[in-house]
């Protein structure tokens, strides 16, 4: 049986200190000890059980790194205070000066920034590709490649990584693959397709609220190990730690993503189908004709589907912008970044989270100005909405 990632959350069990159905939340950056060996054994991580200073861990936080460690079928987690806090301590652990890695090309901008502004002052160097074509990885890498970066489905294009494909030519060359799962949380689970790291930004579908920013590192008990040590290790030295309250509500919000995620994915697949028979260019994965379908549907655990991310092209950024506005007017959604929320949000990535990257790569990547990406929310009755944003394209001229 295919492993079932909201199984694994839902068979952990935690109780507060006082019986509370809800674990405690630790509210304390700092911790006594009776005994002056065990302080100083805690702080060389040979105490188990016993806690230091909330940089190196807490409760809360080890709470929902080992639900989050479950859900992608990882020996370990440790959460981070945002996804960009996750991302970026792993490659600084996998990475020397003088190391070389490959990235897909359509990545979230603030990860695209990352890599190729601000890894090369680090000696650090980047190869970006089109992830969908293996040889062009292959062809890529050199003595020095150390890692290879990718997003299950990439933002804000949609582009499916073919990930049992790309972890055999990982083994093949020693390389760690490193993968943002945060568009398909449950969907996929990239450590069973051959991934070494998962990565999340909790900020969308797994916290699900918009109230927070967040992201988890899933690995190997020793990766995790490695980037909590106090002498050398990325996350316990650059220091973005999750807050204990945070990661209290993330838990909290974590029990529900299964029925969230099956609602975002069946809105989304209804509204992709009506765009695409309006004419409408339109890109979903879950689409027979989206050039990473069949190899999604390999990789997916069924029951949560596609996922809540759909684009759709209207042609120029000014109607992007007129459509998105009045969409908002009628209350149809939010003209926002981010994704994951109740309510459907709406942006012009090349103008917004994917402005980092240059307009002459975004054309040759396919990041065309009039495009929109939507994060389908979980409104009851979609057929409604799909109406109302129907006539709003009609009134902007788009249909
Ligand atoms: N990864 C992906 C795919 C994203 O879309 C984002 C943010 O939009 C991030 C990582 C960064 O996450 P955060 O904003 O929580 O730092």
């Amino acid at each position: 049986m295919k492993y079932n990632p909201s199984d694994k959350i839902q068979d952990l069990q935690y109780f507060g200190e006082f019986g509370g159905v809800n674990p405690s939340i630790s509210d304390s950056s700092t911790y006594t000890f009776l005994s002056a060996k065990t302080m100083f054994d805690t702080f060389e991580g040979n105490a188990e059980g016993c806690y230091l200073y909330s940089r190196h861990s807490s409760p809360s936080n080890l709470y929902l790194g080992e639900a989050l460690a479950a859900m992608e079928a990882t020996e370990a987690a440790t959460v981070t205070a945002s996804g960009m806090g996750a991302i970026t301590p792993v490659i600084l652990q996998l990475c020397d000066a003088g190391d070389h890695m490959i990235s897909s090309r359509t990545i979230y901008g603030g990860t695209y920034a990352f890599m190729k502004n601000f890894l090369p002052k680090l000696n650090i160097a980047t190869s970006f590709v089109n992830i969908t074509k293996l040889e062009e990885v292959e062809a890529a890498i050199t003595p020095k490649t150390k890692v290879i970066f990718c997003e299950t489905v990439s933002n804000p294009l949609l582009e499916i990584a073919n990930l049992p494909a790309l972890a055999k030519l990982a083994k093949k060359y020693n390389l760690q693959l490193v993968v943002d799962n945060t568009f398909s949380p449950l969907s996929i689970t990239p450590k069973e397709l051959g991934a070494d790291i998962t990565i999340h930004s909790l900020t969308k579908f797994i916290n699900g609220s918009s109230d927070t920013v967040g992201g988890v590192i899933c690995g190997s008990l020793e990766f995790i190990n490695q980037l909590r040590n106090v002498n050398d290790g990325a996350c316990m030295l650059l220091g973005a730690t999750m807050d204990s309250f945070r990661s209290a509500s993330i838990l909290k919000n974590l029990r529900t993503l299964h029925i969230r995620m099956h609602k975002h994915s069946e809105n989304a697949m209804y509204l992709a189908e009506k765009f695409q028979e309006l004419g409408l260019k339109t890109v979903y994965p879950g689409l027979e004709n989206h050039p990473g379908h069949k190899i999604f549907k390999q990789m997916m655990n069924d029951e949560y589907g596609f996922g809540g991310m759909l684009t759709i092209d209207v042609g120029s950024l000014e109607k992007a912008n007129t459509l998105m506005e009045l969409m908002q007017e009628k209350n149809l959604g939010y003209l926002a970044v981010s994704l994951g929320f109740y309510k459907t949000l709406f942006s012009a990535p090349g103008t917004s989270t994917s402005s980092e990257i240059p307009e002459e790569e975004q054309a040759e990547m396919g990041l065309s100005e009039g495009l929109i990406r939507f994060s389908i929310g979980l409104d009851n009755h979609i057929d409604r909405t799909f109406e109302r944003m129907k006539e709003c394209m009609q009134e902007v001229g788009i249909l």
